[in-house]
């Protein structure tokens, strides 16, 4: 049996992917990552920067509480995305958990493929995340700007998608919100997956609705406990998305939507090659006992599936492979592959708004 077994290792890695061996090695490194990310989490990071520290530029983006601006910080001249979190929307809309979530997640990341916390600080109004500004843009603008992607880019952003969530899980987060407009693009062409507003530490199942209409998983929809396995569920969607060019579930009525999602029914588009429909169909399974991800190989068996098979993984990791696409960036604080957005009235206040409530932020 031990044989058998043996053959079978040496016969995967010969041919290009990755064995189990390699695999718990990588574990092994994995767990140490999540030691680091735990210690992190259970000390209380102190303030780290005041707003005079930063120079407001554009604004890059918009989220459901507040704004991304491009900021350079004063004495370094280093460029970063500002995020302001208005306190009053975060309370009204309930997310104060989510918030405090999401400081703590970010100071604790580190990873190549996702965004971290450089510093954090909270005023009157709103409370501040700077994080390393990404200048390529959004991986939906270029998607959108180029109506679908060639299988070979959508396979090298998909591989790195898959490694961060494989380390997200790791540390017993869930993402919960995976979708092209969450997916920046940095100066070298690789990825870094940002917002992380809707991840949480989870141990065991959760049961709150949240994340993007085209990308929910059956089990968030039926309402069922759910864990990782949601991630897995919106990867196969974004495989989908990125080599089509729209969702695999798509209606203008949401609810159409996920009626959509539930039956698990879709239409590859005819360009689609046998493996990514092969890869695609083990991924948007309804039934979590059958979903890619969620197997008994766990990660493996997207990293060992013949879509991926010119990928190597650690190459990738160690971001050694040529990209397919690298964005134009003229200088360090260059916003011209962001979209343009009206500049937002900044607010004011002579009292510090929900004290209690950010007390411990
Ligand atoms: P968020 O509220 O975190 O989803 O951010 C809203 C938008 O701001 C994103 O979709 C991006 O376009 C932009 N953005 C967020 N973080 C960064 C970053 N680190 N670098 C560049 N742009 C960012």
């Amino acid at each position: 049996m031990a044989e058998d077994s043996n053959r079978f290792l040496t016969s995967i890695s010969s041919g290009g992917g990755y064995s189990q061996v390699k695999q718990e090695q990588y574990t092994l490194y994995l767990r140490k990552l999540h030691k680091e990310f735990l210690e992190i989490w259970n000390e209380t990071p102190e303030t780290t920067a005041k707003i005079s520290d930063f120079e407001k530029y554009k604004v890059l983006g918009t989220g459901a509480f507040g704004i991304v601006y491009l900021a350079k910080h004063v004495t370094t001249g280093r460029y970063y995305a500002m995020k302001m979190l208005e306190k009053e929307k975060i309370v009204k809309l309930k997310q104060v958990e989510h918030s405090f979530y999401e400081k703590k997640i970010l100071c604790g990341l580190n990873f190549p493929f996702v965004v971290y916390m450089k510093y954090f600080f909270k005023d009157n109004v709103y409370l501040y995340y700077i994080l390393p500004f990404i200048p390529g843009g959004e991986m939906f603008s270029h998607l959108r700007k180029l109506g679908k992607f060639e299988e070979t880019t959508s396979k090298f952003y998909g591989a790195q998608v898959i490694l961060a969530l494989e380390y997200l899980h790791a540390l017993d987060l869930v993402y919960r919100d995976l979708k092209p407009e969450n997916i920046l693009i940095d100066r070298h062409g690789y990825i870094k997956i940002t917002d992380f507003g809707f991840c949480k530490l989870i141990h065991g199942r959760t049961w709150t609705l949240c994340g993007t209409p085209e990308y929910l998983a059956p089990e968030i929809i039926l309402s069922k406990g759910y864990g990782a396995t949601v991630d897995w569920w919106s990867t196969g969607v974004l495989l989908f998305e990125m080599s089509a060019g729209y969702p695999p579930f798509f209606a203008s009525d949401p609810m159409r939507i996920y009626e959509k999602i539930v039956a698990g029914k879709y239409r590859c588009p005819s360009h689609f090659t046998m493996e990514l429909k092969d890869l695609i169909s083990h991924v948007l399974q309804v039934d979590v006992t059958r979903r890619y991800g969620n197997l008994k190989n766990g990660v493996l068996d997207f990293k060992n599936h013949k879509w991926f098979k010119e990928i190597d993984w650690d190459a990738l990791l160690n971001m050694r492979l040529q990209p397919p696409f690298i964005p134009k960036v003229k200088h360090p604080g260059d916003t011209t592959n962001f979209e343009v957005f009206e500049e937002e009235k900044i607010k004011e206040s002579p009292t510090n708004l929900f004290e209690d409530e950010f007390a411990n932020f």
